[in-house]
């Protein structure tokens, strides 16, 4: 289910440079780009012209890696699936790279060909509905990371077989991110706060010295509630969650993060996976992969990464966290427990 705030639809670089003067307000941007809401505060430095540039890139990715836009660089590659290469940019090369080390670290349980399933459920979108189990067995076979064919001398990306579809969906926000943090380094920004839809970075330092306090999703509640707060230095926080995009039929709750074996929202008493990491494509990857993983497994992937954390959230509002995540983590809503 997608909760558009239509106030929000259009753009508002809200705060004029001149109501600023000799205030610390933040220069707030917000934009509805990227399939959700995206606001950038600029806390220390920066200028209007800043977030332009923000958002101008932001929508730049979009128009390169969307799955449900027409003309993008991945419905080229789409249409062309089964029969030629589609030369794209490094910008989509360099995500559906990552991409597919996420889908080799999981095994195949994070897969950015997963868009044949994905475009059955339509999942947040108009259309969406339960497919049925032939439909869903058609489509499973077209779903296989191993079969991209990457050429990155000419920067080509060939689906060889007829249906096959990517979907970037899973990382291409945390890439947005991480692009808005190198526009704000190039452009002198000392700090900032980029919130894409939920998927956090905080950037540089806080003109006070202060750790920067990101609050950690109730999975739960809608988008912006918190069952905690995350103490870090410049860095990332991102949740995949079951409460992010769903619908209900005859009770029962279809969320978005889909099952690469059986075609079907992954089944489990996870309800949302938060990932705390230096750079924000890896945590929107590495959110969607935990969640598909599930708790034993994800969390024995995370002691692998350095200086990657975890906390996962399960039905029972339990709280699993990876050792350094315990370190930088503080409960604000007592209605959850940690585990063990
Ligand atoms: P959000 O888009 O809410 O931030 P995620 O980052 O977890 O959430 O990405 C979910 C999206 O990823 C889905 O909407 C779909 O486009 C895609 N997706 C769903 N299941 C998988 C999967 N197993 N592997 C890779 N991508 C997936
Ligand atoms: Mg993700």
């Amino acid at each position: 289910m997608r909760r558009i705030v239509p106030a929000l639809l259009c753009l508002s670089l809200s705060l004029s440079a001149c109501a600023r003067t000799g205030t610390r307000e933040p220069l707030r941007g917000s934009e509805y780009v990227l399939g959700t809401i995206c606001t950038v505060s600029l806390q220390d430095g920066g200028s209007e012209a800043v977030l332009q540039a923000v958002f101008a890139r932001l929508r730049e990715i979009e128009a390169r890696m969307s799955a449900n836009r027409e003309g993008t660089e991945i419905a080229a590659v789409n249409e062309a699936a089964g029969r030629s290469p589609v030369r794209v940019s490094p910008d989509t090369l360099f995500v559906v790279k990552k991409a597919l080390e996420y889908a080799r670290l999981s095994n195949g349980a994070f897969d950015p060909t997963i868009g044949p399933v994905v475009k059955l459920w339509n999942i947040g979108l108009d259309g969406q509905r339960v497919p049925s189990d032939r439909e869903i067995r058609e489509a499973l076979p077209l779903v296989s990371w191993k079969s991209v064919v990457l050429d990155e001398r000419a920067s080509t990306v060939f689906l060889p077989r007829s249906g096959m579809r990517l979907d970037l969906g899973a990382i291409a926000k945390g890439y947005a991110a991480d692009e808005t943090a190198r526009i704000l380094g190039e452009r002198r920004v000392r700090a900032a706060v980029v919130d894409l839809g939920g998927n956090v970075l905080v950037y540089g330092k806080k003109a006070d010295g202060s750790l920067w306090r990101v609050g950690v999703q109730n999975p739960f509640n809608d988008r912006g509630s918190y069952l905690g707060i995350v103490s870090m230095g410049a860095g990332t926080v991102v949740t995949s969650g079951v409460y992010e995009r769903f619908f209900e039929q005859d009770g029962k709750r279809y969320h978005h993060i889909l099952d690469t074996r059986t075609g079907s929202p992954v089944e489990s008493e996870i309800v949302s996976v938060t990932v705390i990491a230096p750079s924000s494509i890896d945590a929107d990857g590495l959110s969607t992969t935990l969640f598909a993983l599930g708790r034993e497994r994800g969390l024995a992937l995370v002691r692998t990464l350095p200086g990657v954390e975890a906390i996962y959230v399960d039905d029972q509002r339990r709280l699993y966290l990876s050792p350094g995540a315990s370190k930088a983590f503080n409960l604000t809503d007592k209605t959850f427990t940690f585990a063990e």
